[in-house]
């Protein structure tokens, strides 16, 4: 009857505003200032579950501090970041509402993954004790389970043969991969990247990248701070156009990069394209 389907429509809608899950990453109305520099300007931004989110802007415009503000390695003086529905240091108008401890900082922290410009490997330890060491040292695994997921994660990355070498004896393509298994291994719900190619020779980019875009292809959050706009095309859902501590423009790749509104998004796609 119509009753009948009209209320299994109804039950039905229910039951998907319920399944909505929280934004992986909720940027609000986020201020940071160093000194007198006002470096984010009222930043908004959300990410869903499984997005590919691709960050472009001119140098200084504020971008790396912005993942900083969501891995919480700086606090902004207003504004708050809420990671999967939880909000993390809530400030407004300068007044503290609510500060997370320090552990569950950590503990938020532990679920992100982070890959920056320079590697940054530890130099003394071999490729496989980079990767196993941060689940061991967290209590999240024992020695033998984040070698084995170790191993798991440097097939997945292209690196199953250079288990034991050191950093010093990769090319930094590798070393990069190397980063990104180590990212991985606290098994994290969403992976930030921070111009993960900016260090590499040309020729060294499109592995890096292609890791990357086989971790967006299993559906992994993700974060991605690039100059590279090929690439940003075609892995994006979502691109992102800041520009003095601001967010000027954003939307799928095909607006933003092809039909951009805004004359400063214009002057710098002319510029790196
Ligand atoms: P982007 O990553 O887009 O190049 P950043 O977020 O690194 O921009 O920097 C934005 C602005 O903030 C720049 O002018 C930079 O010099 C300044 N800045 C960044 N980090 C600090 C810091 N720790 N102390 C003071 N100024 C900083
Ligand atoms: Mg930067």
């Amino acid at each position: 009857t119509l009753a009948h389907t009209t209320g299994t429509a109804i039950v039905a809608d229910a039951h998907a505003i319920h399944e909505t899950p929280p934004a992986a990453v909720e940027v609000h109305d986020v201020h940071k200032w160093y000194g007198d520099h006002h470096v984010l300007n009222g930043v908004r931004l959300t990410v869903r579950p499984g997005e590919v989110t691709v960050i472009l802007g001119p140098s200084g415009s504020g971008k790396s501090t912005l993942l900083r503000v969501i891995n919480h390695l700086e606090k902004p003086e207003i504004g708050h970041v809420s990671l999967n529905g939880e909000l993390i240091g809530v400030r407004r108008q300068g007044e503290r509402l609510k500060e997370l401890s320090e552990r569950s900082i950590l503990a938020q922290r532990g679920r992100i993954g982070f890959v920056f410009q320079n590697f940054n490997l530890f130099p003394h330890l071999t490729v496989l004790d980079n990767v196993a060491a941060a689940p061991v040292a967290t209590g999240l695994l024992t020695k033998p389970e984040a070698r084995e997921l170790a191993c798991e994660l440097l097939a997945r990355v292209g690196l199953a043969d250079r288990t034991a070498a050191y950093p010093r004896q990769l090319s930094g393509g590798q070393q990069q991969r190397v980063a990104i298994a180590r990212a991985l291994a606290l098994q994290p719900g969403i992976v930030l990247f921070d111009e993960p190619t900016s260090a590499l020779d040309p020729e060294l980019v499109g592995e890096v990248l292609s890791v990357i875009k086989d971790l967006a292809d299993s559906g992994t959050t993700l974060v991605i701070v690039t100059h590279e706009i090929g690439f940003a095309r075609e892995i994006a859902d979502r691109v992102v156009f800041m520009d003095g501590g601001r967010v000027v423009e954003q939307g799928p790749p095909a607006q933003v990069l092809d039909h951009p509104k805004h004359e400063r998004t214009r002057d710098f796609l002319g510029k790196v394209l």
